[in-house]
Parts: structure tokens; sequence; C-alpha cells
């Protein structure tokens, strides 16, 4: 998968893109990253990309110019490709979300700063889907880009090194994950449940099973629903 993303701080991008898993499935060929600095898309000769708002008010606004021409240099995109704003005003990013957005050959995304884009850039990129990651509101939208790279990644056949650890975690089949014990077995008078050191693999499908429903039951009961 081709990810693509605009930004004023690429190398943020880059940098947690490089590391870990990402980093893995970035040098064996499961996903390309590149980060794209608006900036270098200003016609302005101060290198400007944003400006005060109309009527006032404190903060900036990303102006038209730089995102469209950004934007369109990437043209045309690799189909099926989807364009997502990262935005708190956008639709909830969340497990079902990201096994969609992972059928896509290319996912642009565009990262917001300061007070956030000229709102006439939902016009100027047809298709373009507002997202936010939560209702919070973070100084850029570098995080919410990266958390999204990251989930659909862990998605894609052999980002992962096995996929049925990716099948086990939570919300892949709707519910919360089962704890998790390691060696030793008894740790400051602490022990590890009897089931897991038994060897008995049925019973221990069968006791991870139980546990990952009360567990859901109890912290997240609307996904029981
Ligand atoms: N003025 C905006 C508002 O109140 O909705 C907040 C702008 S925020 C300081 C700057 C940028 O961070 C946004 O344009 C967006 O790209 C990103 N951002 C902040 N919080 C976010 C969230 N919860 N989800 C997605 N993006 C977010």
């Amino acid at each position: 998968m081709q990810f693509s993303i605009l930004t004023l701080f690429p190398e943020i991008i880059d940098a947690y893109a490089s590391a870990s898993i990402m980093g893995r499935a970035r040098k064996n060929g499961v996903i390309d990253v590149q980060a794209i600095n608006i900036r270098d898309f200003t016609t302005d000769p101060h290198k400007k990309v944003d400006d005060s708002p109309f009527g006032g008010g404190s903060g900036m606004v990303l102006a038209c110019q730089p995102v469209e021409s950004a934007f369109e240099s990437l043209l045309p995109l690799q189909e099926p490709a989807r364009v997502l704003i990262t935005t708190p005003a956008g639709r909830k990013f969340d497990h079902p979300f990201a096994l969609e957005l992972s059928q896509c050959k290319q996912l642009v995304i565009l990262c917001g700063h300061y007070e956030g884009f000229d709102e006439r850039i939902m016009q100027l990129i047809p298709g373009i889907e507002e997202v936010s990651i939560g209702d919070f509101v973070l100084t850029g939208g570098e995080l919410p880009a990266l958390c999204m790279m990251d989930a659909i990644t862990r998605l894609l056949p052999g980002a992962v090194q096995k996929f049925s650890s990716v099948e086990a975690d939570s919300f892949y089949d709707g519910l919360l994950d089962y704890p998790h014990y390691t060696r030793p077995a008894e740790y400051k008078g602490l022990r590890a449940p009897d089931v897991l050191l038994s060897g008995n693999h049925a019973e221990i499908a069968k006791w991870r099973k139980a546990q990952a429903l009360q567990k859901t039951k109890l912290a997240r009961p609307d996904l029981l629903e």
C-alpha cells in the first residue's frame, strides 16, 4: 500500500515510519511511505503556507494553494485510493474503518496544523473524507496520520510475522483481547493461571475465550451489543 502524507513536518512521519513493524514493512515492500512537505508547493515568495483567519481571531489557517498543489503533485492516484483530511470534526477512526482503508492501493492523508485548513479545501479535493482519532485536540495531524497508518499496516499481509496474532488482537473478532502472562510462572507471590501452564490447548482456548468475553462485558459492554 502506498501512504502519501501531506504535512508541514515530514520528519515526524519519516522517523516513526522507519522504526519497528512499520519500518520492516517498508523494507519488505508491504508499504511505501512518502511524506510530502506542503511548504515545497507554496507559490509565496516567503514560503508562507498559512495566513490569519478572515473575520479575525487567533491562530493561522493553512491556505488553499499550497495544499491543493501538493495534492495535485500526487495525481494520478493508484486506484482504489482514498483521500483523508485529519480533523477533530471527522468520522471516528476505529477497527472497522481501518479494515476498510486497508483495501486501498493508495491512501493520502492531509495533516493540518495551527487552526486547521481553509474550509474550501473540502471543495477543491473531490471525495476527500474528514477523519478524527478521538474527541480531543492535538496540535497537528501527524500523530493521527501515524495512528491510522500503523493500525492499517498491521492488517496488511506480510506486515506482522504471524497474522494469527493480529486476528487474536482486540476488536478483530469484536471482543477485547484476553490477558497474557509470561515467565516466571510466579512473581512476587502472583501466579499465572494454572490452565496456561497445563499444556492442554483445548482448555487454554476455552479459558481465553471466556476471559475475552468477561473483559469485554466489564470494560466495553457496547461491543457485545
Ligand atoms: N481548530 C480545530 C478545531 O477546533 O477543530 C483544531 C485544529 S488542531 C489545533 C490542528 C490540526 O491537528 C487539525 O487541523 C488536524 O489536522 C489535527 N488534529 C487535531 N486533533 C485531531 C483529532 N482529534 N483527530 C484528527 N486530527 C486532529
